[in-house]
């Protein structure tokens, strides 16, 4: 009783708040500092139209509108899938009601989850969240509206004045992006810095063409490799982040034997070596399955359900036969900062940043960038300065953390091949179980993963408390059940 009264201390001590509006985003009313920000009349173009780039949108017109700035807003969109687990955590919701004056609507909610059953080798431990996680489709599909999808389409909600200011070009793919021979500053007395060169073709046979002042890339990693993307690199010295590779596809459940998923996230730990894998609950037949380390092939994901230990909630024989997208699709997840990411008259958001809680919350983290580029922007300038102390400075708290995170993740990959440490995990997850629904620290451990609001040290600090105080309590059970040395 004492650990759990601990734990819950601990958890509530370091649960991350949602960020605020800035109340003196001008720079605490230092003269110095409140400078023009960003010239009337400047020319902004967003290339992608994810929830970064969206999210950025509705923010500078947002901002230009309290300022009384007249800045023109191109955003260009490629569409195809954003592919995602979908899971929109609550500080997401919080960040995005907090910064954007912007709820998930109803329509785009497909469930909520409010437990997360863990699994590995030898075993299952169930795990209360303490406030629930919505689970959506990011691009709309099937019908269903995406979160994207419906936040691109709310970007002038309560600022509806602010239309003539904004153009969205979609589908269009940007080509090319030229720097202009005689670069300006960020408004129209100095001329346009950049040229944006969109797919789409004049009756000449020409490509149409953006002139910018300022550009806002947020291409997220599908543009990884592009010839867009590797002539920006080379002309800006943008270097991308390392990636770790990872799959998602979507998974019909109609024709399950049994099914008892409903409203729980299954988290499959080390059945497929080097991976970690998510079902996410959708419809009540339909699951997004995430991975994790690795892309998944078929024949591993027919493998992962003929588990009997997923077998045990989800019996679903041939599921690779049951993917709705007939497809496994190759994702990448960031496990570290990008470098360069911004200059004079130009910064990328999202994922290409690298900056955000690595392998989770990529909705919470381009909120964030979103916000804190525009205010940039907008009350400093769109210069290098502005960027390096008002947007990348505070991002760098997720850095540290992000190292243990990884670290974590590589210790619990070379751990979870061991019988001994799953058995283990299992029991003392169980054995804390038994004593509260809340659990104490394997249970924090986890949530706190699912959850992201405590840092991933604390995490790692759970899990060590949770092990040691088992082995301490039972160990005679521990000894026998998980001995390494058998
Ligand atoms: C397997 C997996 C599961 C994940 N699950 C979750 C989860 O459950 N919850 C969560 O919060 N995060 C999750 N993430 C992370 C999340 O998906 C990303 O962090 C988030 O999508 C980043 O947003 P973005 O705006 O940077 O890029 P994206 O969402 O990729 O958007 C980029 C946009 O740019 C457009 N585009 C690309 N190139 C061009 C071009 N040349 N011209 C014009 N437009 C272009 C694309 O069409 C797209 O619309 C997951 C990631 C992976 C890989």
């Amino acid at each position: 009783m004492l650990l759990a009264r601990l734990v819950d201390r601990l958890e509530k001590a370091f649960h991350k708040p949602a960020p605020q509006q800035n109340p003196d985003p001008q720079g605490h009313g230092n003269p110095e500092t409140a400078i023009a920000g960003l010239t009337q009349g400047a020319v902004i173009v967003i290339v992608g139209g994810g929830l970064s780039g969206s999210a950025f949108a509705r923010k500078i017109l947002t901002l230009c509108r309290k300022t009384g700035k007249k800045t023109r807003v191109y955003l260009v969109n490629s569409t195809g899938c954003n592919y995602c687990g979908g899971l929109i955590t609550d500080l997401a919701r919080e960040t995005m009601r907090n910064l954007y004056e912007l709820h998930a609507p109803h329509d785009v909610i497909l469930n909520k989850v409010s437990d997360c059953i863990f699994i590995n080798r030898e075993g299952s431990a169930e795990i209360s969240l303490t406030t629930p996680m919505l689970t959506t489709l990011r691009t709309s599909r099937f019908g269903i509206t995406g979160f994207d999808d419906s936040l691109k389409a709310r970007i002038l909600e309560g600022i509806e004045d602010m239309e003539p200011w904004l153009t969205i070009i979609e589908p269009t793919l940007v080509r090319q992006i030229i720097p202009l021979a005689e670069p300006g500053g960020q408004g129209p007395e100095s001329g346009p810095k950049w040229r944006v060169v969109l797919s789409i073709k004049k009756d000449n046979g020409c490509y149409e063409e953006l002139d910018a002042h300022v550009l806002v890339l947020a291409t997220g990693f599908r543009s990884l490799g592009k010839p867009m993307l590797n002539d920006f690199q080379e002309l800006t010295g943008y270097i991308p982040p390392p990636v770790m590779e990872g799959s998602v596809t979507e998974v019909d459940t109609s024709t399950a034997k049994h099914n008892l998923i409903a409203d729980h996230m299954l988290v499959i730990d080390g059945l497929v070596e080097g991976a970690v894998l998510a079902f996410i609950p959708k419809g009540k037949s339909w699951l997004t399955l995430t991975t994790l380390g690795k892309q998944l092939t078929p024949g591993e994901l027919d493998r992962v359900f003929a588990h009997p230990q997923v077998k045990k909630y989800l019996d679903l024989p041939h599921p690779s036969k049951n993917l709705r997208c007939r497809m496994i699709c190759p994702a990448k997840l960031f496990t570290g900062s990008a470098q360069n990411f911004y200059g004079d008259g130009w910064v990328m958001l999202g994922d290409l940043t690298g900056y955000g809680r690595v392998l989770k919350d990529g909705v919470y983290a381009s909120f964030l960038h979103a916000h804190l580029a525009a205010e940039a922007m907008c009350y400093h300038g769109a210069t290098k300065e502005a960027f390096a102390r008002f947007y990348h400075q505070p991002l760098r708290e997720f850095e540290q953390d992000n190292q243990v995170g990884m670290l974590l993740f590589r210790i619990n990959t070379h751990l979870n091949r061991r019988s001994w440490f799953n058995k283990l995990f299992i029991m003392a997850a169980e054995n804390e179980r038994k004593k509260s629904p809340q659990g104490a620290a394997m249970h924090a451990g986890i949530r706190g993963l699912m959850t992201g609001r405590i840092p991933y040290g604390l995490i790692g600090v759970f899990f060590i408390i949770g092990l040691i105080s088992f082995m301490v309590r039972h160990p005679l059970k521990a000894l026998k059940t998980a001995n390494p040395f058998r």
